[in-house]
């Protein structure tokens, strides 16, 4: 499901919401140094984070919002953590090789 995600969501949007991250003050850490297991501060809630997980190139989030949308501030932060938003990808959208070729 989240494959079919990646492929929908153009990479601008990514770019958009980890903007938003980053002016919210959000921040991602890696689960004992692994890059495919991330914690990412809650903006609304103070003290809580939300659990970001790479698997088999497929993008989870266990944020509310992401019962609802395709992408999130949370898992758009993990991937500009993982360097792979960049302004030249803008116009098509993100894909999953990308993401796992960068953990
Ligand atoms: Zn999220």
């Amino acid at each position: 499901m989240m494959r079919l995600f990646e492929q929908l969501v153009p990479t601008a949007t990514w770019l958009r919401m980890a903007e938003k991250a980053t002016r919210e003050g959000l921040r991602a850490f890696r689960i004992n140094d692994d890059r495919r297991a991330w914690a990412v501060t809650s903006h609304s809630q103070d003290g809580v984070a939300y659990e970001v997980t790479i698997l088999d190139g497929d993008l989870l989030c266990s944020c509310r919002g992401s019962a609802f949308h395709p992408y999130c501030k949370h898992r758009a932060l993990v991937l500009r953590e993982l360097g792979v938003l960049t302004p030249d990808v803008t116009h098509s959208p993100l894909v999953p090789n990308r993401v796992r070729a960068a953990v």
